[in-house]
């Protein structure tokens, strides 16, 4: 297998086509935006480059890892010759059904067809293609090129062959694959956000305030980030979509997103990405920056 096209430029499909560039496959990164493309090998080109000054790597091997890399705006024309396809497209379940319609169509027969998506059910993206036995859940973790995690999802129906050759790939990689089920939230994000959705639940009933919650998380039970900043940096309307996705999987309470939450997403307090969340990032995007009060 040498082949490998990566649909999506954004946060995670950069990380990914970088991967498997550095491991020496041919990567197709493929994105329906020419600025995301370009942002895209932008951030690769930055990341090899803090590789080569930290001496992780040498610049002969940045060169042939972005050498390894060819782009596309046109998903037909860059998949053609792919042996695996992982998608990283934005996180849409029309549009990711859209497109494993489209990879089922324009690939060879024996591609593996496998998706990145953090909540959307593999079974379901699978059942829009001809060949779902080959159709895997691929989660990656962010920062890809340094968290060692790969979360491999078997759908309802994906066989022992193909689940057994995504793993070895993700060795070749030089990440530690984990093989867990198809169910809402896999496993990283089933026990990860009710532990988050709590944070903001202790919160909420005004027990503590967000630094004291963070500190209890960091120093007590040494987590590198509090949750309430770990929400923040994932995205408050991330974690509230993937909260409600297992809410309507489960049909069970325990998953229902806590109000604070909603409201903070109706307001736009998203987190890093917005300026705001349970933290201020207008000054800097460091983890020193400043808790906002909720309780009064
Ligand atoms: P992102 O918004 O940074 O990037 C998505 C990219 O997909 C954009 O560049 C967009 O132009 C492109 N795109 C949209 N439609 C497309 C199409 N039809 N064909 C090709 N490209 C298309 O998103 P992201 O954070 O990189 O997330 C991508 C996927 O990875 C999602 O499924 C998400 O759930 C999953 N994921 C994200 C994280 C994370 O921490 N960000 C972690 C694990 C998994």
């Amino acid at each position: 297998m040498k082949n490998v096209a990566v649909i999506g430029a954004g946060t995670m499909g950069n990380g990914i086509a970088h991967t498997f560039a550095q491991s020496g496959f041919k990567v197709q990164l493929i994105d329906v935006s020419e600025a995301a493309l370009k942002k895209g090998i932008d951030t690769i080109a930055k990341n090899l480059d803090r590789m080569v000054a930290k001496e992780k790597i040498s610049e002969t091997q940045k060169e042939e890892t972005l050498g390894n890399i060819t782009t596309f705006t046109n998903i037909t024309e860059g998949v053609e010759y792919a042996s695996l396809v992982v998608e990283a497209a934005t996180e849409n379940l029309d549009l990711k059904l859209n497109i494993f319609k489209q990879l089922d169509e324009a690939c060879p027969d024996d591609t593996i067809l496998a998706t990145n998506t953090s909540s959307i059910s593999i079974t379901q993206i699978a059942a829009v293609t001809s060949r779902p036995e080959m159709v895997i859940g691929m989660h990656f973790m962010n920062p890809v090129p340094i968290m060692k995690l790969i979360e491999i999802i078997r759908g309802y129906n994906t066989s022992d062959k193909i689940t057994n050759l995504v793993m070895d790939i993700s060795k070749v990689l030089g990440k530690i694959p984990v093989e867990v089920n198809d169910y809402p939230g896999f496993v990283a994000n089933r026990i990860l956000m009710p532990m988050l959705n709590e944070s903001v639940e202790t919160l909420y009933n005004g027990v503590a305030g967000v630094k004291e919650i963070d500190t209890v998380l960091k120093l007590g039970m040494a987590h590198p980030m509090g949750p309430l900043q770990l929400a923040d940096f994932i995205g408050l309307d991330v974690c509230l979509s993937i909260l409600n996705v297992m809410y309507d999987g489960f049909k069970n309470p325990k998953y229902a997103p806590c109000p604070l939450l909603v409201n903070m997403v109706r307001a736009g307090k998203l987190g890093i990405k917005s300026g705001e969340g349970f933290y201020d990032y207008s000054e800097s995007k460091k983890a020193e920056t400043v808790a906002k009060q909720f309780l009064n």
